[in-house]
């Protein structure tokens, strides 16, 4: 049988509402019924690997097995500031879970965690987006930059890229200067 992959992200919510309710005590499906869907989730998986949202592995999310080297990539980085951007309002934590409800420019809110998000942007670089780097921000789980000095003239800035990338490349500056150029040509 082939499914969609809509139908693989209902059904990892589904688990999500299944486990969440478990671990509260007040099951919802008997312990069969629950291995069942979750071995048809594995099942799923192993057919798609590319919808794959946690590492079965090693069972650990997959935003900690994202390493710094990418973590400071220019996009990565891009990603990073825009989650500081995101209006509170539209951010929705649970701590407990470690997952966010984050309502962007789609009718209805992302669901985010740490592994990956419903958002275009994980879907097609299975990278973290946006909306996963605010849900680690919100968590403790990474820092957030440093204001950007206002006074920096995009122009000078821009000249300057270039000499940024080698220092950082070369490891002269930190990642926070690196971010805060990276910032800076934005605006
Ligand atoms: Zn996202």
């Amino acid at each position: 049988m082939d499914h969609t992959s809509r139908e693989h992200d209902q059904l990892v919510e589904k688990l999500r509402v299944l486990e969440d309710a478990y671990n509260n005590d007040a099951p919802l499906v008997s312990d069969v019924e629950y291995d069942k869907m979750k071995n048809e989730l594995l099942r799923i998986e192993a057919e798609h690997p590319e919808w794959t949202r946690l590492d079965h592995t090693t069972q650990k999310p997959l935003f900690d097995g994202w390493d710094n080297t990418i973590l400071i990539e220019p996009t990565q980085v891009k990603n990073r500031l825009n989650a500081e951007k995101l209006k509170a309002k539209d951010v929705k934590i649970d701590r407990p879970s470690l997952r966010a409800e984050i309502q962007g420019s789609a009718s209805v809110p992302y669901q985010t965690d740490l592994s990956g998000c419903t958002c275009p942007d994980f879907r097609n670089r299975k990278m973290p987006c946006k909306h996963m780097y605010r849900l680690a921000l919100e968590l403790g789980l990474i820092e957030k930059f440093p204001e950007v000095d206002s006074t920096i003239e995009k122009a000078v800035v821009q000249s300057a890229a270039q000499k940024w990338k080698d220092e950082f490349t070369q490891g002269r500056i930190s990642a926070q200067l690196y971010a805060r150029v990276a910032e800076a040509l934005q605006k």
